[in-house]
This record gives structure tokens, sequence and C-alpha cells, in this order.
């Protein structure tokens, strides 16, 4: 391995790519310089490579940004905060970090998220062996070599038998291409790109696209500092109160004293999260006067999305107790909003199940529209037809605009990943294998792509989870199988096509039971135009999954070709079973 630690303090040399350093490359066989590469540094490339040192294992890691961090690197913009209680959006694979760390709210905000994923960085030594400001373009495995070589946009080449795929579920912006931008004279941002200065909005003429999550948190931040706001809504959201508040003293150390248990408790729920109550009854055991008092207390109490959608069994399943919610949450925009005619343009339609778009929660935005210099320009009646020079041009007229915020979202789950031109030397390629879809075998492997691993790929809870704990279960069982293989000489694994078209018809089957793909939403690709859709996430629940992932590996990996392939060094070297 020591061609590869060079290679790894390499970026400490300035920027001279990975194959000057190892001198290989060009059009020489590959020959692996470690046991794993990883694309991505946020918390679950970071995580990844972590497991793999813990296993004596060698890791790589390319990450296009200039630090850790993943999504808290890029979504740098205004009112940037989770929405998972901070304590539970925490890693667990370590006593002492959890022991170090301090949140100081719970709902962290995006420097804070950043500082964490920082600190892990430093505290792990994590830096030592990825190279940031590198964007992975190509990744090719070579059946003969048994070997995936991965090829940078700064002209690193660097090879190893396996490869992961921790790009994130939400990485690549989407702007939609209105003409026009390119003659706006103000500035443009992009919330999935927002720039390290900061953005002063003070005294000017803002204009946010997108009401999202994103959207809904930067409204209100950005609203209190501009002279007048323009919000440009296609969609109205249902938010709930997010509640958020500085941690109590002793808060933390509290959640921390029981955190092994709940860590427990918590890998057999559906979201991978705690926190609020389990339903235990339907929608017709209560009077609808009942129903009004239950749901007030809970928006009172505020908190996770799930808070409200928790509040009656089968919200996301049942037509009937899913109106109720969404009739509630309508009637809260109604009191809340003093301009009735604007509140009816903030009500989502009776069609729109709540929860079949990703739900936010939010600090105060209905209450945002109560300012004066906030309007709200329905894109449903008047669309938008170009950016001019001095704003935007919608059907019923120009809004001057010094600087407009595009919060609209992301090509989510599969972008980033086709982003990659991933291929293999005999031919097939991740673009092929997804033109109808992205199929995948439990949201990890891509059948025809040999020991390629994917982090909260499609196919799996990801997005629909508390996205830590649900790396550090990929992570974890993709470390077991490399153990696995090693611990038997082998050093091929790959997903069959029967198995994978078996998992797709599952998952299928069980988002088509549930009101989740009636949305145009980016679960099912429908936010960019040309995608295929399909509703990407897995929704059977995190527990469910983590059973089925667990049983498949006891059942030998059940559903996965194992074998030895290739050169006898594309082995990964060490049995960390
Ligand atoms: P999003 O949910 O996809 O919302 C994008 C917004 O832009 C929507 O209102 C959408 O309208 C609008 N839009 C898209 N294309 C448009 C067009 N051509 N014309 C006009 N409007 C257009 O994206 P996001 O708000 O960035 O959130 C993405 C995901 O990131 C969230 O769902 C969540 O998973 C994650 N996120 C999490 C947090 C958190 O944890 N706190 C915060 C922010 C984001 P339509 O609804 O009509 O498509």
């Amino acid at each position: 391995m020591g061609l590869a630690r060079d290679a790894a303090r390499g970026s400490k040399r300035g920027d001279r790519p990975m194959n000057e350093m190892t001198g290989r490359g060009g059009a020489a066989q590959r020959q692996r310089e470690v046991d794993v590469l990883v694309v991505g540094m946020g918390f679950a490339g970071m995580y990844v490579l972590h497991c793999l040192r813990q296993r004596g294992l060698t890791g790589r890691a390319f990450e296009a940004g200039s630090d850790v961090g993943g999504t808290w690197y890029w979504n740098r913009y205004p009112g940037c905060r989770v929405d998972v209680d901070s304590v539970q959006y925490s890693y667990n694979f370590s006593d002492m970090l959890t022991r170090d760390w301090q949140w100081t709210e719970r709902f962290a905000s995006q420097p804070e998220l950043l500082r964490y994923a920082n600190h892990v960085a430093d505290r792990f030594d994590l830096r030592r062996d990825a190279k940031f400001d590198t964007r992975v373009v190509s990744a090719e495995f070579d059946g003969g070599t048994n070997l995936w070589t991965l090829r940078t946009d700064k002209g690193d080449v660097a090879s190893a038998p396996y490869c992961v795929m921790a790009t994130g579920s939400l990485s690549t912006p989407y702007r939609p291409p209105f003409p026009g931008i390119e003659d706006f004279r103000g500035e443009w941002h992009h919330t999935g790109a927002w720039p390290h200065e900061e953005v002063r909005f003070g005294g000017k003429r803002v204009g946010v696209v997108g009401t999202g999550s994103t959207g809904i948190q930067a409204i209100p931040v950005i609203a209190a500092e501009a002279a007048h706001l323009t919000v440009f809504q296609r969609t109205p959201q249902y938010t709930t109160p997010a509640r958020n508040r500085p941690m109590a003293p002793g808060e933390q150390r509290a959640f921390n004293v029981r955190r092994a248990q709940w860590h427990d408790e918590v890998r057999d729920t559906f979201t991978a999260m705690t926190g609020f109550p389990a339903p235990t009854r339907t929608v017709r055991d209560d009077t609808p006067e009942e129903r009004r008092a239950y749901f007030e207390k809970r928006w009172e109490e505020g908190g996770m999305p799930q808070a409200m959608l928790t509040t009656y069994e089968n919200i996301n399943i049942d037509r009937e107790a899913n109106a109720a919610v969404a009739d509630f949450v309508r009637d809260k925009i109604r009191e809340i909003v003093k301009d009735p005619e604007v509140a009816e343009r903030l009500c989502p339609p009776e069609d729109l199940p709540i929860g079949s778009k990703r739900p936010p929660i939010d600090t105060d935005y209905y209450e945002t529209y109560n300012r004066d210099n906030v309007s709200l320009v329905d894109l449903g009646c008047t669309p938008i037809e170009r950016v001019t020079a001095g704003g935007i041009k919608t059907a019923d007229g120009e809004h001057g605009l010094d600087v407009i915020v595009f919060a609209t979202g992301f090509d989510a789950m599969t972008g980033s990943l086709l982003a990659i031109d991933i291929r293999t030397s005999d031919g097939a390629s991740l673009k092929d294998a997804w033109s109808d879809g992205p199929d995948t075998y439990l949201g990890l492997m891509v059948a025809g792509l040999p020991n390629l691993f994917m982090i909260n790929g499609p196919g799996s809870p990801s997005v629909k989870t508390n996205m830590i704990i649900a790396i550090e279960q990929h992570a974890d069982w993709i470390m077991d199988l490399i153990g696995h293989l090693a611990a038997r000489g082998l050093n091929r694994v790959e997903a069959t096509e029967r198995a994978q078209a078996a998992w797709v018809a599952h998952a299928c089957e069980v988002a088509d039971a549930t009101l989740m793909p009636v949305a145009d939403s980016w679960y099912v690709g429908a936010n960019v135009p040309g995608k295929k859709r399909v509703y990407m996430p897995y929704f059977g629940g995190f527990g469910r999954y983590r059973g089925i992932c667990d049983e498949i590996a006891a059942d030998g990996y059940r559903g996965f070709v194992l074998s030895r392939a290739g050169a006898a060094e594309a082995t990964a070297g060490v049995a960390a079973e």
C-alpha cells in the first residue's frame, strides 16, 4: 500500500494528479492502488473511509467540494438546517465522538452541521485519504483485472477492486432552463450551490423561485433582510412548525446515556427516527372535534415532519385519514395568513396528499406572508415566461428583481450517479442499465456492475429515513460483504438480474399501495423534465429493509453471485469479517 499512501499524501504536495505520483496510468495495465475507492466525502464517504481503516483496508476518496460535508458543504443558503433532531442526526460509531460533541439547537443549522463534519474529519484524520476539489468523471470496471478505475477532472487515475459511490441523494442541483438568464443584470444563485461569500439582501428586491423544503427555510430569513421579496410558487406545499429551540441543559447528555438503547430501537422503526408517538387510533375512531384537538396539540408541539403524519394510522395510505390532516393544515394556513386571497394561493390543492411530496417543517413560513415586503406569485396561474435584464417576466407582467434565488431542487437520487460515466470493459453502463428507471438490488448494487456499491441508492429507504442511520447501515453491510469475500478468498460480487427484478417489483408494489407516488415530486423524478417516472426510494420502512438486508447476508448473500476473478492481487487484502 506504499504507493497508495504516497498518492494520499499527494494532495498536500499540490494538485498533481494521482497517477503522476504513482507512476502509473496511461495505456499500461492498471494495478490496484487501494482496496476501495470512494466517491464523495459527505457524511457517507467519511464514514466509509473510517470503516475501511477500522477493518484494516485502504481507501482513497475523491470529492468535488473543497472540503468535507457534502450536503452541508454545498447548501449554505440562509435558513438551512436539518429537520431531524440533531442528537439523532449524529454518527453512532464512536463513544468518544458522541461525548465530545455538543449540539446547540434541536435542529442544527448548516454552519453547525458543517462544523460537526469538520470535527469528525479532524478527529479521525479522514482528509489524509481524500482529495478535494476533484470531481470523478468516469468509473470503468475491467473484468480481466477485476479493478474499478476512476478518472477525475484533475487527471487522477486510481484503481481498486471495489468502488463505493457515496455521492449523496440530493447533490446535483436542478435549475430550470428559463430563457433569458444570461440577460439578467442582477445576481442569481441556486440554493444547492450557494456561494461561500455572504450574499447580501439588504435594500434589494429579491425573488425566490421554488417552495420546497429549501424555499420554505430560506423565505422567512430572506424576507427579514430584503427590501422586497417576491416568492414564485408553482405548487403550494404543506408545511408544519419545526418549533426549533436551543438544546436544554443536560438534554443531550440524557439522550446519550441511552443512545445505545435508542440505536437498537431506532433500527426497527419505519423512518430510523424516534420522538413522535406512534399512532394508535384511526381517524374514524375520533369525532371531528377530537381530531381537531389532537391535531392542534401536535401542531403546537411541532417537531420533525413525521410528527403530523403519525397523528393517526395509515395517513400515507388512506385518503380519508390523509385528507383529515391536509384539511387541518389548510385551515391553519387560512388562520395564520391575514390576506384571504394569499392564504388560498398558499393552500395545497385537495388532490395533493400531504406527505406525498417531501414534507418540510418551518419557522414562521406562513407568517412571512403577513409582511408588507413579501408578495406571492402563483405560477400555476401565471407561469414564468423568461428572465429579463431586470427581473422575471410571468404571464401577468414583469417582476423587477436585483437578486434571484433558485430553490428549484435537485436531479435527485440518480443525477450524481449518472453524471459519472460508469461502465464496464464488456460494454455494460449505468446509463443503459437505468434507461427504464433506476433498477437496483436493495439500492446497494446494480446487476451488470460488479463490485460497485451505492450508499443510499435508489431502491433503498435513504431519503425516507434519518440519513445518518441509513448511511451507517449501508456502509456496515458493505464492509461485512467485503470481509465475507476476503475471508473466502473471493473478490467479486454482483447482483443477479433476477434478484434485482424481484426487488424492483417489490419496491414498486410497496410504493403503489400508498399515496406516495401520487404527487409530481422529486421522489418520482417529476421535477426534471424527461426523467422516467419511478418512485425511487424504498417505502417499506427502514426496520423492514434492514431486516431483509441482514437476512440476505445470513443466507450467504442471496441474490448476489460471489466469485473469484482477475489477478490475485485484486483481492481486498484483509479478512475483516
Ligand atoms: P424541491 O423539493 O424539489 O422543491 C423545488 C421547488 O422548486 C418546488 O417548489 C418546485 O415546484 C419548484 N420548481 C421546480 N422547477 C420549477 C419550474 N420549472 N418552475 C417553477 N418552479 C419550479 O427542492 P428543495 O426544496 O431543494 O428540496 C429538495 C429536498 O432536499 C427536500 O425535499 C429534502 O429532502 C431536502 N432538504 C432537506 C432539508 C432539511 O433537512 N431541513 C432542507 C432543504 C432540503 P413544484 O413543487 O411544482 O415542482
